[in-house]
């Protein structure tokens, strides 16, 4: 055989392998986006999107490019139909939207659903998304954004989570408690008071040393988990702290963390920890 730089050429010219394109190159089809522009976009995890569009369960391609790599494909309007035609996460309480071939809305809540097994009934699952279907989603997330600015609408929006968790008991009182002190912190920065380092780091500290009883509950027995988990939690809690400029929402649900800056969350929290067991702690 000729193995000539021509001859190489000439004979994928031939079989037409020299206009494929490689990973670089590789432009998706109209209407598409790769699998894994969605999976950063939408928060999904890549492998299982790529397992849904090769199961058929999305309309998606696979394609093979130069080097004997493969691309997925998916169209974005009908990943986008999907995930918001997903039914309530079947973690109780939650009104968050389940993701993508899961019945939780991700994170701790699917965690949480492994460990504790506190489902909604599928009869009241099926209900309540049979009652959502169809129905224009409203657009949450100006509203969130309105809401975590204004000190007091967070508040009863707190209170209402809880109520909506089916908090009760000593959770339900720290809740309590920690929902008046973030209002009377967020009230004295409004004020123009500088904001409490302190008391941040504490509330942290507290998290971290298991005296958050809705904190434990999400974790349950994987301690690997927590610093991360305690950053998802409090980024809820106390927008006051995560200012949604630096860390804003995800784009897809505007009352969860963008699920590409939970890394550096974590490790702001994580941080924070270290310094604090560096320096003794007075009360
Ligand atoms: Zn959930």
């Amino acid at each position: 055989m000729d193995l000539s730089p021509s001859a190489v050429r000439t004979r994928r010219l031939l079989s037409g392998r020299a206009s494929r394109p490689n990973l670089r190159t590789f432009k998706p089809p109209g209407g598409h986006v790769t699998a894994k522009a969605a999976a950063e976009t939408y928060g999904l995890d890549l492998s299982r999107l790529c397992k849904a569009i090769d199961a058929g369960a999305l309309p998606g391609q696979s394609h093979e490019v130069a080097g004997s790599h493969r691309v997925h494909t998916v169209l974005e309007s009908a990943l986008a139909d999907y995930l918001a035609s997903r039914p309530q996460c079947a973690y109780e309480g939650c009104e968050r939207r389940a993701t993508l071939a899961s019945d939780a809305c991700g994170g701790p809540h699917a965690r949480a659903l492994e460990t504790k097994g506190t489902k909604r009934p599928g009869e009241t699952c099926r209900k309540i998304s049979a009652g959502k279907k169809g129905k224009p989603r409203p657009d949450v997330r100006k509203r969130v954004a309105e809401m975590h600015a204004d000190p007091e609408q967070h508040f009863r929006w707190h209170l209402r989570l809880m109520e909506g968790r089916k908090v009760t008991g000593a959770a339900l009182r720290q809740a309590l408690e920690r929902a008046g002190t973030a209002l009377t912190e967020a009230l004295r920065r409004r004020r123009g008071g500088a904001p409490s380092k302190r008391e941040l780091h504490a509330r942290w500290l507290s998290m971290f040393n298991g005296e958050d009883v809705e904190l434990e509950e999400l974790i349950g027995d994987d301690p690997k988990r927590r610093v991360r988990t305690i950053a998802w939690l409090d980024w809820q809690r106390h927008p006051e702290d995560w200012p949604r400029q630096k860390w804003p929402a995800s784009r897809f649900d505007p009352e969860d963390i963008e699920p590409n800056l939970l890394p550096a969350a974590r490790e702001r929290v994580k941080k924070a920890l270290q310094n604090l067991r560096k320096k003794p702690i007075f009360p």
